[in-house]
C-alpha cells in the first residue's frame, strides 16, 4: 500500500491540540470525508474510501487496483460529528494564538457537494431567520462561541471586529456592507500586505451580534443549485475575525493593542462541468471558480520548491491567492480541513483534492505574532522616531500659526491671533498719522526758513543800499590823490567793504589791511549815522572810537597789505551781523547735514557766508562803478544830491 502523509502518531484530536510552534510550522490539514447522501445511498453507489486509524485514508480504486494511503493531521470518516471535527481541527488552539496576536486562517478545500460548507457553518438554513441547530452548527459557530466564553474570562480588555467578503468572478465584495454589494479593491502596502479596501469592519461585543453578522453574510452569499449540490456555493467567502487585546498589566502605558486575526475561507469547489451539468452563468461562475483554484494550487506547489525564497510566488494571479498569500507563505498559522465525497463517482476528484492536501501539509509559514511597534525598533530607531514626531509636532504647531483655522485652533486662540494683528495694524497706522505730521512740520519749517532768509536777503539789500549812499555823500574832493590800493589792485575777493575812495588813509581794510576811505577814519571824525546812528552799541560816538570791525591802526601793516585769514571771515561775519543787528538764527529745527554744496538756503545759519559772498560782489560792482565815475567829468557840488548819488538798487 502506497503511503502519503505524516506518521500516525495516535489521537488526531490530541496532536492538534498541541499546535507545533517554531520557525518553520507546515500548514495543518485535517481529511474530513462527508458520508453517503441519500442519493448516493438511493443508486447503491459504494464508498471507495476506508479511514484507517486516525490519520490515514485508503483509497480502493474502483477495478481493483492497488490501494493507495493518504495521511493527514487527522481523517474523519462521516460518522463524525461537527463537534468531532471542531476538537479534532484544534481550533481552540487557533483562536489562543489569535489572542497572542497571531494570524490564524481555516480554510475548506475540496469538490463541490464535499461538505466545505457543512463543515464552516453546518447545513443551509431551513428558512429565513431558522437557526442552525446547535448540535449541526459548524466549526464558525463553535470557535465563535468558545472565543466569547474565551475573552469574557480572560480579565482583559478585547475589542472584537469582524468583515465578511466574498470573491465572486474575480470580485471582492462586501458581504456586511450598508448597500447592495459593490466590487472593492485589492491592494497591498508593505506593513499590511494584501488588503481590501474600503471593506466594513463591524465591532461585536457578543456570540449573537457575531451570528447575526454571519448569518447576514450567508444569506448574501451567492450560491446556485446544479446536480450534484442543490446550495453550491459559487464564491469564495472569507469571515474574519479581529481581536484587539491589551495586555495586562501592560508593559508600556502606551503599548498598543495586540491584534490577531482569525479568517475562515469557504472555498467554492472545483466542478466539472459536465458533471454538474452548468450552463450559462453556472458555467462562467464554475471556470471563475476553477481558476482561482488552479491558481492557489500552483501557488501551493510553488511553495513546496526548494528553491521557493528564491522564486517567485504568483499571488497576484488571483483575488483569492491575493488574501491567502499571508496563510500559505507569510507569517500567518493555517489549517486546511481538505473535504472529499465518499461516492465513487466522484473519485477522480476526490484523488486529485487528496493529493492536493498532501502537497499543502508540507507548505510551512513562519509564524509571527505582531509585537507592540515599539518593541519591534532598535533604540537608535526609537530615537529617530521620537526627533521626527517631535519635528512634526512643531512643524503643526507652525502650520497652525500660519493657518489656525486648518488646524483647528480653539476660538481663543483665534481670536488672540486677531487681537494681535488688529492691534499691530492700529499701531502703524498711528506711527504713519505721526509720521505725517512730523513731515508736514518740517516741511512748515523749512518754508518758514526759506521766508525769513528771504526777509533777511532783502534787509542786507538795503543796508548795502543804504552804506552806498552813505559812502557818496562822503566822498572827498576829487582832487588829485593817489589811488587807494584797493581799487589799484585787482579785485581781491577777501574785501569785505570795497575800497571807496582814493585818499592815502592811515584806515586800513578791515580784511587785507588796505588803506580805506576817509570815511572810516577816526582821525578825519567822520560818522556814519545813515548807518548806524549818532551812538554805536557800546555807548561811544564813532567818532571816538574805531569801528567795531576795524583793527587797531597799524601803519606797519598798512604798508603791506596781507593775505585774509579765518579770523577775517570772522570778522566778515560780524559785520554782516552788524548790518542786520541782529544775528541770523536758524528758525527752522535743525536738519540733518546734507552735501558740501547743499543749497543754504535751507539752513538759516549758513546764510552769513552767502551774505559775505554777496558783499564782496557789491565790493566788486562798487569798484567797477568808481572806475567809471573817474572816467567820467564829476559831477558839480551843486547838483549833488543824495538821491542821485544813490546806486541804483
Ligand atoms: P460544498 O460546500 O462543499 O459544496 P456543502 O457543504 O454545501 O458542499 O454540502 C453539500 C450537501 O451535503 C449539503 O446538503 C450538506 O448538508 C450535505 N453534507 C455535507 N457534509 C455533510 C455531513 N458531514 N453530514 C451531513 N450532511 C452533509
Ligand atoms: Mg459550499
Amino acid at each position: 500500500m502506497e503511503e502519503r502523509g505524516s506518521p500516525d502518531d495516535g489521537d488526531p484530536a490530541r496532536s492538534l491540540e498541541q499546535w507545533p510552534e517554531g520557525p518553520e510550522t507546515p500548514i495543518q490539514v485535517v481529511l474530513r470525508v462527508r458520508p453517503m447522501s441519500a442519493a448516493e445511498l438511493r443508486r447503491g453507489e459504494q464508498s471507495a474510501l476506508h479511514c484507517s486509524g486516525t490519520r490515514t485514508l485508503q483509497v480502493s480504486p474502483p477495478g481493483g487496483g492497488p490501494d493507495v494511503a493518504f495521511r493527514f493531521g487527522a481523517v474523519l470518516d462521516g460518522a463524525r460529528t461537527q463537534e468531532d471535527v471542531f476538537r479534532a481541527c484544534g481550533v481552540r488552539r487557533l483562536g489562543e494564538l489569535a489572542l497572542r496576536g497571531f494570524s490564524c486562517t481555516v480554510f475548506t478545500f475540496g469538490q463541490t457537494g464535499s461538505g466545505k460548507t457543512y463543515t464552516l457553518t453546518g447545513p443551509p438554513p431551513q428558512g429565513e431567520g431558522v437557526p442552525v441547530p446547535p448540535n449541526l452548527a459548524g466549526i464558525m459557530q463553535r470557535t465563535f462561541a468558545w472565543l466569547l466564553d474565551r475573552v469574557r474570562h480572560l480579565g482583559a480588555p478585547v475589542t472584537l471586529r469582524a468583515s465578511y467578503l466574498e470573491i465572486y468572478n474575480e470580485q471582492v465584495r462586501d458581504l456586511l456592507s450598508l448597500g447592495a454589494p459593490r466590487p472593492l479593491p485589492v491592494r497591498w502596502n508593505k506593513t499590511q500586505g494584501f488588503y481590501v479596501e474600503q471593506l466594513r469592519v463591524v465591532e461585536f461585543g457578543s456570540l449573537g451580534a457575531l451570528m447575526e453578522l454571519m448569518q447576514m453574510g450567508l444569506s448574501r452569499r451567492r450560491s446556485s443549485a446544479h446536480s450534484l449540490n442543490q446550495a453550491s456555493s459559487r464564491s469564495h467567502a472569507l469571515l474574519t475575525l479581529y481581536i484587539s487585546r491589551q495586555t495586562m498589566p501592560p508593559v508600556d502605558p502606551g503599548e498598543p493593542p495586540v491584534g490577531g486575526k482569525l479568517c475562515f475561507v469557504d472555498l467554492a469547489g472545483s466542478e466539472k462541468v459536465a458533471a454538474t451539468g452548468s450552463r450559462g452563468e453556472l458555467m462562467l461562475e464554475a471556470n471563475s471558480i476553477n481558476r482561482s483554484l488552479l491558481a492557489l494550487g500552483h501557488c501551493i506547489s510553488l511553495l513546496l520548491d526548494p528553491q521557493r525564497k528564491q522564486s517567485h510566488i504568483p499571488f497576484r494571479d488571483s483575488k483569492l491567492t491575493k488574501l491567502l498569500a499571508d496563510s500559505l507563505g507569510g507569517h500567518g498559522v493555517t489549517l486546511m480541513v481538505a473535504c472529499v465525497s465518499p461516492s465513487v463517482q466522484c473519485l477522480p476528484e476526490t484523488l486529485s483534492t487528496l493529493r492536493y492536501a498532501s502537497r499543502a501539509q508540507r507548505v510551512t509559514t513562519r509564524p509571527q505574532a505582531p509585537k507592540s511597534p515599539m518593541a519591534k525598533q532598535p533604540q537608535h530607531l526609537e530615537m529617530e522616531i521620537l526627533q521626527l514626531q517631535e519635528e512634526n509636532r512643531c512643524l503643526r504647531s507652525q502650520l497652525g500659526q500660519v493657518h489656525p483655522k486648518a488646524s483647528g485652533l480653539s476660538g481663543a486662540r483665534v481670536a488672540w491671533a486677531q487681537r494681535n494683528l488688529y492691534g499691530m495694524l492700529q499701531e502703524f497706522m498711528l506711527e504713519n498719522e505721526r509720521l505725517r505730521k512730523e513731515k508736514s512740520q518740517l516741511q512748515s519749517s523749512r518754508d518758514q526758513a526759506r521766508d525769513e532768509q528771504r526777509v533777511l536777503a532783502q534787509q542786507v539789500h538795503e543796508l548795502e543800499r543804504r552804506l552806498l549812499c552813505a559812502c557818496s555823500l562822503h566822498l572827498p574832493n576829487p582832487g588829485p590823490a593817489p589811488p587807494c590800493p584797493c581799487v589799484m589792485a585787482p579785485a581781491r575777493p577777501c574785501h569785505a567793504l570795497p575800497p571807496l575812495c582814493s585818499c592815502p588813509c592811515c584806515h586800513l581794510c578791515p580784511l587785507c589791511r588796505a588803506p580805506l576811505a576817509h570815511w572810516a577814519c577816526p582821525h578825519r571824525g567822520l560818522q556814519l549815522p545813515q548807518v548806524f546812528g549818532p551812538k554805536t552799541p557800546g555807548g561811544l560816538a564813532l567818532s571816538a572810537q574805531p569801528p567795531p570791525w576795524a583793527p587797531p591802526c597799524n601803519p606797519d601793516s598798512a604798508e603791506f597789505p596781507r593775505e585774509r585769514s579765518h579770523s577775517d571771515w570772522t570778522r566778515t561775519r560780524v559785520l554782516a551781523e552788524m548790518l542786520m543787528q541782529e544775528e541770523v538764527v536758524p528758525s527752522a529745527p535743525p536738519l540733518p547735514m546734507g552735501p558740501p554744496d547743499a543749497s543754504p538756503v535751507l539752513r538759516g545759519g549758513a546764510a552769513v557766508p552767502n551774505l559775505a559772498r554777496r558783499l564782496e560782489a557789491l565790493r566788486d560792482q562798487i569798484g567797477s562803478s568808481l572806475r567809471r565815475g573817474r572816467s567820467q567829468p564829476p559831477p558839480s557840488e551843486g547838483t549833488r544830491s543824495p538821491s542821485r548819488v544813490l546806486p541804483p538798487c
